[in-house]
């Protein structure tokens, strides 16, 4: 089997988490597997890297002079075009939906280098998100391997005339990645211990026999109402369950926390008591406390996921979703930001067990733990005859 060089365009947490298994399994195959950071989420990127043994070989400093898109997409396709001929990569591999990846994707078309697209075919068919939902359809337009995790994914695909033979359906590697990490927890008693911050583990501390909700929101069309509105419907569900605690990594964005603070401090206090406001959780912390609460109430796409391999039913905070397959299986419900609504569907999981039974799926639909693998074992076989025809 050819060694080959594989470049991996990362921008973002969930991207590193994702692509941490194929990395790990392309190297098990022989092959040189290089990361380069593009400089977003820098002090969460670090640890995680560290997490998952996984140096990026280049980290590129934006030096961004404005927050807007157009303005990121030229930063990153002069960073990314400098890295491109430096490394000289056979293969570029990128994941998802991000700015980052979809100009990976796009240099690699410049210089004629195969792009391989990780959890390839989520849509919602609408502007949002935005523009994560463009991103992937133009990577969809670029990329030579398609990697979708489910059916529903593929189907997407090929209704967008992409050939069947390019599309190679392997679950999400996600889910490796979670499986993984909680295997290591549990192993590593200690490392488990330490992984949730001092405070929220002495909350739970206090709390052992209360019934744990995770709840994170953090979607750009759920900031300002939206998010207030979670908030008050967290405050109201404890006021009702007084056998009920939260926890809720708020995202660090400054009108998000004034959002959500600004709910907590309207709280009676016997209430805010029995709910925990952390700075995001590292990724060991938030995936010991996913593998603990009794369900999580968000509008993350990568928990969806996670919460299905640990069997949490998942109240979905949007009024749309991409990853449907879940709420097919009975696994989420999707409750919108309406406080009503998602009182109506924590309670019903709170007051009913029958219910929560029915929520807790067997299986994951997005994956059950090897995608990684399959990644790599078909870019092994395939990559020769596709780099000859490049
Ligand atoms: N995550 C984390 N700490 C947190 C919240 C999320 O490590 O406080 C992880 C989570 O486990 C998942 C990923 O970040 O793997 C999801 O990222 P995010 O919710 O930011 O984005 P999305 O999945 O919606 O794109």
């Amino acid at each position: 089997m050819q060694k080959l060089t594989f470049l991996t365009c990362i921008g973002t947490r969930p991207e590193i988490i994702k692509m941490a298994p194929v990395h790990k399994a392309l190297q098990s195959l022989g092959h040189r597997a290089l990361v380069i950071h593009t400089g977003q989420h820098e002090a969460i990127a670090h640890e995680l890297y560290r997490f998952f043994d996984m140096p990026p070989d280049i980290v590129i400093d934006l030096q961004r002079k404005s927050s807007s898109l157009a303005h990121l997409t030229a930063a990153l396709s002069d960073g990314l075009e400098a890295a491109m001929q430096n490394l000289q990569p056979d293969i570029i591999l990128v994941q998802g939906d991000t700015t980052s990846a979809f100009i990976g994707a796009l240099i690699g078309y410049y210089h004629n280098v195969p792009v391989a697209h990780v959890e390839a075919g989520l849509r919602t068919h609408q502007r949002d998100p935005f523009p994560e939902e463009k991103n992937r359809e133009l990577i969809g337009r670029l990329a030579r391997w398609h990697f979708p995790p489910t059916e529903q994914a593929s189907s997407n695909l090929l209704a967008e005339r992409i050939p069947a033979e390019r599309i190679f359906e392997v679950g999400n590697t996600v889910i490796d990645a979670a499986l993984w990490t909680r295997e290591r927890l549990q192993r590593r008693t200690s490392e488990s211990r330490q992984a949730i911050p001092a405070a929220a583990r002495a909350f739970l501390g206090d709390y052992p026999h209360h019934q744990l909700i995770l709840v994170t929101a953090h979607r750009r069309e759920n900031w300002g109402e939206p998010i207030r509105q979670i908030a008050r419907a967290v405050g109201t569900l404890l006021s009702e369950h007084p056998d009920t605690i939260a926890l809720w990594p708020v995202h660090p964005n400054p009108d998000v926390r004034q959002d959500v603070e600004d709910a907590f401090r309207q709280m009676p206090q016997p209430v805010r008591d029995r709910i925990c406001l952390t700075a995001p959780l590292e990724y060991p912390a938030l995936i010991e406390v996913l593998a603990r609460c009794h369900f999580t109430l968000t509008d993350s796409g990568g928990i969806q996921e996670e919460a299905s391999a640990f069997a949490k039913p998942v109240l979905i905070a949007r009024n749309s979703t991409e990853r449907q397959e879940l709420v097919d299986a009975g696994g989420a419900r999707l409750v919108g930001t309406d406080a009503e609504q998602i009182l109506l569907h924590a309670g019903r999981l709170l007051n009913d067990e029958i219910s929560y039974r029915n929520m807790q799926v067997e299986h994951s639909p997005f994956g059950d733990g090897k995608s990684a693998q399959r990644i790599a074992a078909i870019l092994s076989s395939t990559a020769c005859g596709v780099l000859v025809d490049a």
